[in-house]
């Protein structure tokens, strides 16, 4: 669970890249985990004492056609708009620059924390240069050294000191979803087709002061949320167009959500860049539902749907929990079959197993196909729990966790969800060694 967002911003070279790696250490950032993307690393997690933060490299996100302090501006705009906690770096081997001065200006009217954090500190002599820095008008510098690992628990503490504290899950008792995909598949236009479905009340946002809002509304007697992607709204184009900054809104919007709708563009098939943004919605262990919207412009007879159905499962072989819809965001056609669905896989996250019944089908399980013997050991599963919903979490107690392996714990997951349902949702298996 992530409690809080960190961007990091700065001059090029002072070191935001550097101290970026070192903050999520040997950890892999969720990119990596994701097919198709290795390289560019821009997001990352951090996990300081008992909290886990979002850290973000601005410095990472490429602007292109917009000259260099322009570029920079908008890094500045992007962590003002994403982050709780802003680091801002500095190096005291080039002292005050005037990109520094103008940066500070703008992170001050922002009202969001500010960590102040001088880079390159790499000895004691070092940390009288970075006096300088109280010209900033900021509050008292942090020295760091981050090539080498100094200092870096001081600006942990003092990020976690000024984080504001987040409502974990923001909407409880509603079904929040979001709408996620690449430009053009049809986000806004899906959005606005459900809120035009028949039996839809928008609750009545007026007099809300935020520009950004999500939108809450009822359907049959039940409360959703439509959780907003679009971001920096206000400045236009130009930001949306800027594909991390769409993967960063992405993110946090998935954050806010139960139940994610990954979107795929049927007038132009699977492309490439769907494998990161499916990545996502898996690696986030929200409900999943595939949309192939774009319906109306594809060619049908009896067996397209079958055919694009086996096309889905072989390209997002992880998301196989996921069910397809495929709707037309424009003619409105099978749209009306969605809340229903986003309904369903989000109870279905929810799901708690009576924990005899969850034995039996466990047992069961492991009678009718004992797991293989690995060096003359046998895996021997005593009894399971489940220990938390979304997304549901199961712990098999067993004699020696290192038994389990991927096929095995495959198997067990689908006897789960032969016997319980569960569509929509991952499983989370973890193996304890019992007691
Ligand atoms: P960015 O452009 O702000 O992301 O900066 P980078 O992380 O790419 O670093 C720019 C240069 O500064 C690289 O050559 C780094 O090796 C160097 N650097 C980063 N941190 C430190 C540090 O703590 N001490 C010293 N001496 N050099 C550093
Ligand atoms: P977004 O960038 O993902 O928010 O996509 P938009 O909602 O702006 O849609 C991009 C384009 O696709 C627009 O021209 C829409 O009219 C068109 N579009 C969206 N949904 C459909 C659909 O179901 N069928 C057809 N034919 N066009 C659609």
């Amino acid at each position: 669970m992530i409690q809080g967002t960190i961007a990091i911003v700065g001059r090029p070279n002072v070191g935001k890249s550097t101290f970026f790696n070192r903050l999520i250490g040997q950890r892999k950032s969720i990119v990596d985990d994701t097919p198709g993307v290795t390289r560019d690393r821009i997001y990352g997690e951090v996990e300081w004492l008992t909290k886990t933060y979002r850290i973000i490299d601005t410095g990472g996100i490429q602007i292109e056609d917009q000259p260099f302090a322009q570029e920079i501006n908008m890094q500045v705009d992007i962590a003002i708009e994403e982050a709780d906690v802003i680091v801002f770096l500095v190096s005291c081997k080039e002292g005050v620059m005037t990109d520094d001065i103008a940066i500070a200006k703008k992170l001050q009217k922002s009202g969001k924390p500010i960590v102040l954090v001088v880079n390159k500190v790499d000895n004691e002599k070092l940390r009288l240069d970075a006096y300088e820095f109280y010209a900033l008008g900021l509050q008292d510098p942090f020295c760091v050294s981050s090539a080498h690992g100094i200092g870096l628990g001081d600006v942990l503490d003092e990020i976690t000191r000024v984080m504001p504290e987040k409502k974990l899950s923001p909407y409880e008792g509603m079904t929040s979803f979001c709408v996620i995909g690449r430009p053009n598949v049809g986000k806004s236009s899906l959005v606005n087709a459900i809120l035009k479905e028949d039996r839809v009340i928008v609750s009545n946002v007026e007099g809300t002061t935020r520009d950004a809002i999500d939108t809450p509304f009822t359907y049959d007697g039940q409360e959703y949320m439509i959780i907003d992607t679009a971001g920096i709204r206000k400045k236009g184009k130009i930001y949306e167009n800027i594909e991390k900054y769409s993967i960063l809104r992405a993110l946090s919007a998935i954050d806010r959500s139960n139940v994610v709708l990954f979107l795929i563009d049927g007038s132009l098939g699977i492309r490439e860049q769907d494998k990161h943004v499916a990545g996502l919605a898996h690696e986030a262990g929200k409900g999943v539902i595939i949309v192939y919207n774009k319906w109306d412009t594809v060619e049908k007879d009896e067996k397209t749907m079958a055919k694009i159905e086996k096309e889905i499962r072989a390209q997002f072989v992880y998301l196989d929990y996921a069910p397809i819809a495929f709707v037309s965001a424009l003619t409105h056609q099978k749209v009306n079959q969605l809340l229903p669905l986003i309904n369903q896989v989000h109870e279905n996250c929810s799901l708690r197993i009576q924990t005899n019944v969850l034995n039996d089908v466990i047992l069961d399980a492991q009678m009718m196909n004992p797991a293989k013997p690995h060096n003359g050991k046998q895996l021997k599963i005593y009894y399971s729990s489940q220990v938390s919903v979304e997304p549901p979490t199961f712990v098999l107690f067993v004699n020696d966790p290192e038994l389990l392996h991927f096929s095995y714990k495959r198997y067990i997951e689908n006897k789960i969800r032969e016997a319980f349902g569960f569509e929509g949702t991952p499983i989370h298996i973890i193996a304890r060694k019992k007691s």
